[in-house]
């Protein structure tokens, strides 16, 4: 099989072979089909980050690359539903939980279909990486995207449910992000998956706080390198916790994009 079959193979859908892998290593570790039977019984699956992308990825080639963590340029996406302590103290638990169910699953959605993974979740929130470990040049607008999507498919799966007797609160999902430098590797003694540290991650973790309910925060960075996607953008000058400058956010309202589209 040549290099080039195999990456046509690996491209978007579902990818016989670890896209991670691949644009990391080059080396093919069958995900799926008949391939991957004799690696299933290594312990060698799908990542539950990714269903593209296999367990060796978790461990972010540590083994591999004897390296204990990598620097990438990524852009790190993060969402959460807004005004959830509001709804967790006046709905009953399963009903909570339904709805969580639906965002987390929404999300994961958004994000796979751009080549991200979901790198932590956190109940009513969760983190993503994007151009690690499925390389992606493109990977702010990728984000991006990947936040359109949630933004719909979350209001799409909450404005379901019958959530009217709230008083009124609006029930969304805020975005934040914002590309940079990383350092990504296992930073735990006692957990044995990758996470993303730094600045770039702390920023964007600061934008998302600050989304309103169907909003995407973009740090200028991100909107730079977005190009047409960021054109429509409002700015909105925010003081973020922990950092020193203000930053002159770009702010990407779900509804107003979707209708232009
Ligand atoms: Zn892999």
């Amino acid at each position: 099989m040549t290099a080039a079959s195999i990456t046509g193979l690996a491209h978007r859908g579902d990818a016989r072979i670890c896209r991670g892998c691949w644009d990391q290593m080059h080396v093919p570790i069958p995900i799926r089909g008949p391939l991957a039977l004799p690696f299933r019984a290594f312990g060698i699956t799908r990542s539950k980050m990714n269903p593209n992308i296999c367990t060796i990825c978790e461990r972010s080639f540590r083994y591999v690359k004897k390296q204990s963590h990598v620097a990438a340029s990524a852009t790190i996406l993060f969402a959460d539903i807004r005004g959830f302590t509001h709804l967790s103290e006046r709905i009953e638990r399963v009903r909570l939980s339904q709805i969580v169910s639906l965002f987390q699953d929404r999300c994961a959605e958004g994000i796979w279909a751009h080549d991200g993974i979901v790198n932590k979740t956190m109940g009513d929130g969760l983190m993503a990486i994007f151009n690690f470990p499925i390389v992606r040049k493109d990977h702010a607008e990728a984000a991006i995207r990947a936040a359109l999507d949630i933004q719909r498919l979350c209001a799409d799966a909450l404005g379901s449910l019958d959530l009217d007797w709230l008083g009124g609160q609006p029930l969304g999902v805020g975005v934040g992000i914002h590309s940079g430098d990383v350092e990504i590797g296992e930073f735990s003694s006692f957990r044995s998956d990758f996470t993303a540290i730094g600045g770039t991650v702390n920023l964007a973790s600061r934008l998302e706080s600050q989304a309103e309910a169907g909003e995407i925060l973009l740090s200028p960075e991100t909107a730079m390198q977005a190009g047409a996607l960021a054109a429509d953008a409002t700015t909105r000058l925010l003081t973020l916790k922990g950092i020193e400058q203000p930053v002159e956010a770009r702010v990407l309202d779900h509804f107003i994009v979707s209708s232009k589209q």
